[in-house]
């Protein structure tokens, strides 16, 4: 099989030696007819078209016919750059435009009478056809008259036509691996030549090559001129010329290589051709992986030389390439279907796609290839801008978060000391400063850090709280921890980490707070007893009813025994705000003008929650989760200490007082996204956008509820959630004739219901009309009965009111469709049922 190259050449004369494995055909400009022939007969590999525009006695748009037979060919497509191609546009488009002037049949007279000496000389622009470069006064009014003719009705005058240089650049290759530039340019000028040559050839999305012409006047550089859709010899070999001997020829075979990579051609056929060409340009082009199948030699810099294109080069004047990996990858996610809160295919084999990867390459692999199959790990993934999303407290990011901690990453700052973190570590304390005074604490003295999560955040505290006591309560028995039923299940981990034997847990009230009768029992029984308390953690909200504790109360029992027992501290106490903080946000609303017009039992909802937050201020420690309601790529989560000292000597046994990031932190390297995605979070979103959000969501789940309520479905603690979660319990109808209280105080009907929330739930998100994401959520304490229920907690903004109504509508239906299935016994093939789920 030989490769079959196709050249379409302008009036020179080209004449190629076939080979063994190549076949050229050379048509000299040819007529229409002659070209559609020669495209019908033969199955071309490659086309190389020099010129785009056949002219002479029939003139006819060369790639117009290409593109018509659907060919691919060297050269960027023309019909899809149109408008690129229209030189003026084009140019226009860029910051690197002339200043220009247009003129009219109707005022080109007038125009023409204001010139002066220095306006000279003239450029004249009509279509990309005719220009004229006009030295003189007399030399523009010889020819003005005619210019506008019948057909021309305005022209492009660009005044002071003159330049200190001119300069070419062209670039081969996707990504543009062959530079070249008229090589009189100073080491400044090809330096910055090459990176607007690079980012023009990104921008417009060249497929092949770009030649460009620029000029400079003063300090000032202009782009004349673009070369992108037909191959012209002429400029390239003037370049090309200067830098390497190569002639038509080898030029033509560089273009069948650099498109013979893209198409991977038989290596036989590259090979041929590399040895065609001088060897330096074969050394410079070629990838390493037709080097080593070419037998051309190699060693670990030419391994090295290839990585090197996958990281920013020296003048980061590739950044660019960048961009267009993220635009080309982004369309080979799974595909989104809309009516699926989840990406691609839900029941994708996660181990079957891996199983191709288990082993290590033994060579470096084409980048893209990799990130392109990597990137099928998101099928199934849900969607948490979905309106079909309502796992947990899971958010959307916004994309400004997105892009600055990917810009971010890019550059790569280790925020364990200033030094290596740019301006980021005062960002950093910026905002400490404007949560600490959000919170109403004294910024001077607060210090934070930026973790991994809220977990974390506990640690901190946790570890403060145990420093703390143990630095000042000096007693031999083991501290404890003191929380209530309402907080996160991860204290018991974080206790054990350090060491902790016992997490005390004091059970809740029916509002769902800790029972603060039993919290003081606690407390009166530690102190009495001599029991150090490393922490006290407190409620600020959590995921499933945004049950917020009230530290004042927590802090007024807890300073009353402090008091009574002369104790020289007062146990840390822990505000878990990393759900709810964004309710401080309505610290300053006016609920009485209430600007923003919230529906009343909106307003009612905030303010039970903004009037406890109040007092948080009483608290030792704070946690903030910007991946809760924060619109934050995951984990951008931020730990605030009133005292900033007992942050800053969190790790050291002598209490000693470290402010460089890496010793008071649990990291030593540290990333830095998650500070400028807060920061972005905040300046951009403000007080009014978060208030705004929390009312949209606690909308929607008002709407939620009521539209169970209205069908008789169990809502549970309607009027003691919060927050953005609707609880659900749903009756299996196969036992009808139960009640509520029947069938959670058998633990056999107890058992057969579960079942079927489970298989609701799988359903719910399998169905062929609508798929929705709700959670399944076993082991939930209903007045003491531990029952199986459904979590609905939606946090996109792509859900409202409205839309919420619909899809509960939608929910609705489809359970009116599974029961019937259910009743008649089908067997759906769900996994079993888990026992539990984290909260
Ligand atoms: C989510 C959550 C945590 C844990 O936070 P991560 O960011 O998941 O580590 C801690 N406390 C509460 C109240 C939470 O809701």
């Amino acid at each position: 099989m030989k490769y079959k190259v196709l050249i379409i050449s302008n009036n020179a004369k080209i004449e190629m030696d076939n080979t063994v494995d190549i076949e050229y055909i050379v048509l000299n400009s040819p007529s229409k007819r002659i070209l559609e022939e020669t495209i019908l007969k033969t199955d071309f590999d490659c086309i190389i078209p020099l010129q785009a525009i056949n002219k002479g006695n029939n003139t006819y748009n060369i790639l117009k016919v290409l593109d018509s037979y659907g060919l691919k060919y060297f050269g960027n497509n023309y019909l899809k750059y149109l408008l690129v191609n229209e030189k003026p546009a084009f140019i226009m488009q860029t910051e690197l435009r002339l200043p220009s002037e247009i003129w009219t049949k109707y005022n080109y007279y007038k125009n023409i009478q204001s010139l002066s000496k220095t306006d000279f000389p003239i450029f004249i622009e009509s279509d990309s056809e005719v220009n004229y470069l006009l030295n003189s006064i007399n030399e523009l009014n010889k020819i003005i008259d005619t210019l506008f003719s019948d057909k021309i009705d305005e022209l492009i005058v660009y005044k002071n036509y003159s330049f200190v240089k001119l300069f070419d650049t062209v670039l081969i290759g996707n990504i543009p691996n062959f530079i070249f530039a008229s090589s009189d340019s100073t080491a400044d000028e090809l330096a910055y030549l090459k990176e607007i040559s690079i980012k023009l050839f990104s921008k417009y999305k060249f497929k092949d090559f770009a030649g460009f012409k620029f000029a400079k006047r003063g300090d000032q550089y202009f782009l004349l001129s673009i070369n992108s859709d037909k191959l012209t010899n002429k400029e390239i070999t003037n370049v090309m010329h200067l830098n390497y001997r190569l002639d038509t020829k080898d030029i033509i075979n560089l273009y069948i290589l650099v498109s013979s990579f893209k198409n991977c051609i038989d290596s036989n056929i590259i090979c041929e051709l590399s040895k065609k060409l001088s060897h330096n340009i074969v050394l410079l082009i070629l990838p390493l992986k037709i080097k080593q199948k070419c037998g051309i030699d190699f060693d670990y810099n030419d391994i090295c030389n290839d990585l090197k294109y996958s990281f920013l080069n020296s003048d980061d004047s590739n950044k660019y390439e960048f961009i267009k990996m993220i635009e080309e990858h982004i369309e080979n996610t799974p595909k989104c279907k809309i009516n699926s809160y989840c990406l691609g295919d839900i029941d994708f084999d996660y181990d079957m796609y891996l199983s191709s990867y288990e082993e290590i390459p033994q060579a470096p692999r084409n980048p893209n290839d990799v990130l392109r199959e990597s990137l099928q790990i998101l099928n199934g993934q849900i969607r948490w801008n979905s309106p079909l999303s309502f796992y947990n407290i899971c958010p959307p990011t916004m994309m400004n978060t997105v892009a600055a901690s990917t810009i971010t990453n890019i550059y790569n700052p280790n925020g364990m000391i200033d030094r290596t973190s740019a301006g980021y570590l005062k960002m950093e304390k910026q905002i400490i400063r404007q949560l600490s005074n959000l919170l109403d604490i004294d910024s001077s003295k607060s210090a934070g850090v930026f973790t991994s999560g809220g977990k974390i955040c506990i640690t901190y505290a946790v570890k403060c709280g145990l420093n703390r006591c143990q630095r000042e309560f000096k007693s031999k028995k083991s501290p404890i921890v003191i929380t209530s039923c309402a907080n996160h299940f991860s204290i018991e981990d974080v206790c054990y980490q350090l060491g902790i034997e016992d997490c005390i847990r004091i059970p809740l009230t029916a509002s769902q707070e800790m029972d603060y009768g039993e919290f003081e029992k606690c407390i009166s029984t530690c102190i009495e007893n001599n029991i150090p308390i490393a922490c006290v953690i407190v409620s600020g909200g959590n995921t499933m009813h945004s049950a917020v504790e009230n530290i004042n109360t927590v802090n007024s029992i807890i300073t009353s025994y402090v008091k009574k027992y002369n104790l020289s501290d007062s146990p840390y106490i822990y505000y878990d705000m990393v759900v709810c903080w964004p309710w401080l946000f309505f610290k300053s609303y006016n609920f009485h003008i209430n600007p923003l017009k919230l529906e009343s039992s909106l307003k009612n909802r905030i303010k039970h929650i903004s009037d406890i937050l109040i007092n948080a201020k009483l608290a030792d420690g704070f946690g903030f989760d910007f991946h809760k309601g924060g619109f934050s790529p995951y984990a951008t989560s931020l730990f605030i200490a009133k005292n900033g000292n007992e942050l800053f000597s969190i790790n050291s046994k002598n209490g000693e007082i470290r402010k460089d990031s890496c010793y008071h932190t649990f990291t030593n390297s540290r990333c830095t996204t998650g500070i400028i995605s807060a920061w972005n979070v905040l300046q951009s979103v403000g007080i009014s956008g978060f208030q705004a959000y929390i009312a949209n969501m606690l909308k929607v789940a008002e709407t939620l509820s009521d539209t169970f309520e209205k069908e008789k479905i169990i809502v549970l603690r309607k009027y003691d959630t919060y927050g953005f979660a609707t609880l659900i319990w749903l009756q299996s109808p196969e036992l009808r004739c139960y009640k509520f209280s029947d069938i959670i105080n058998s633990e056999d009907l107890l058992n057969e219901n579960n079942e079927y929330i489970y298989q609701f739930t799988e359903y719910l998100k399998r169905n062929g009309a609508v798929n929705i994401c709700v959670r399944y959520l076993p082991k939930y304490n209903f007045e003491g009965n531990i029952i199986t229920i459904i979590s609905l907690l939606p946090m996109t903004m792509n859900i409202n009111g409205k839309v919420a109504g619909k899809i509960a509508k939608e929910i609705l239906k489809i359970k009116e469709e599974f029961d019937k299935e259910y009743i008649k016994g089908s067997n759906f093939n769900f996994k079993s049922a888990p026992d539990n789920v984290p909260r």
